[in-house]
């Protein structure tokens, strides 16, 4: 059991400081890391939010993937709207399930990238008592039996775990009453592991 395990949020692009009052306030140490080094000296992960097809550039650019992959085995990992999309293991770009994009699929959940439409259609809504944001998010279409469902929106799993990885559509990490249901959850997963 880790005392305070340190978090590593992935900074290559999206959504990156606004995780530290949360990871502080569920008793976690907040760290941005970028690089193999960094990653090799992080408890757990956070994949935040932003551009899923910007972040597997810069991975592939500064040559990230095979230490992700390696870190990924072993550590807990969470996987925030974009982040969900790096973490399935069948993503489709649209809604039309035309194509298939590269993930690392950590986890057996099918996902639609914007499903709940585009930035017209960003919204929040209450998931667990808690504020969270829909941003061109995307929708867990399906899931495996073994995933465990923690929260649902508009009749769709919007909050997934299965072993050390856990995905959410939405972002909790906006508001400003720390920390989050899923910081604190995720956070205790770390210590765990
Ligand atoms: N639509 C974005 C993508 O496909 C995700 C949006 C978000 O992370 N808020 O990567």
């Amino acid at each position: 059991m880790k005392k305070k395990p340190v978090i590593g949020v992935l900074a290559l692009q999206g959504c990156v400081d606004r995780h530290r009052p949360h990871i502080e306030a569920a008793g976690g140490e907040f760290r941005a890391v970028k690089t193999a080094a960094d990653f090799d000296a992080v408890d757990a992960f956070i994949l935040p939010g932003g551009e899923s097809t910007t972040m597997l550039k810069l991975i592939d650019v500064f040559g990230l993937w095979e230490p992700l992959v390696r870190n990924f085995a072993k550590k807990p990992v969470w996987g925030i709207c974009a982040g969900s999309i790096l973490m399935a293991d069948k993503v489709y770009v649209d809604a039309a399930k035309t194509l298939a994009q590269k993930s690392f699929g950590l986890l057996p959940i099918t996902i639609v990238r914007n499903g709940y439409g585009r930035q017209l259609d960003s919204h929040t809504a209450e998931v667990d008592g808690f504020e969270v944001s829909f941003i061109r998010a995307p929708v867990f279409e399906a899931v495996a039996n073994d995933v465990n469902v923690r929260a649902v929106h508009g009749g769709k799993p919007a909050w997934v775990a299965k072993g050390p990885y856990m995905a959410s559509a939405f972002h909790p990490e906006l508001t400003m009453n720390y920390p989050s249901p899923m910081h604190r959850a995720f956070v205790e997963m770390a210590k765990a592991a």
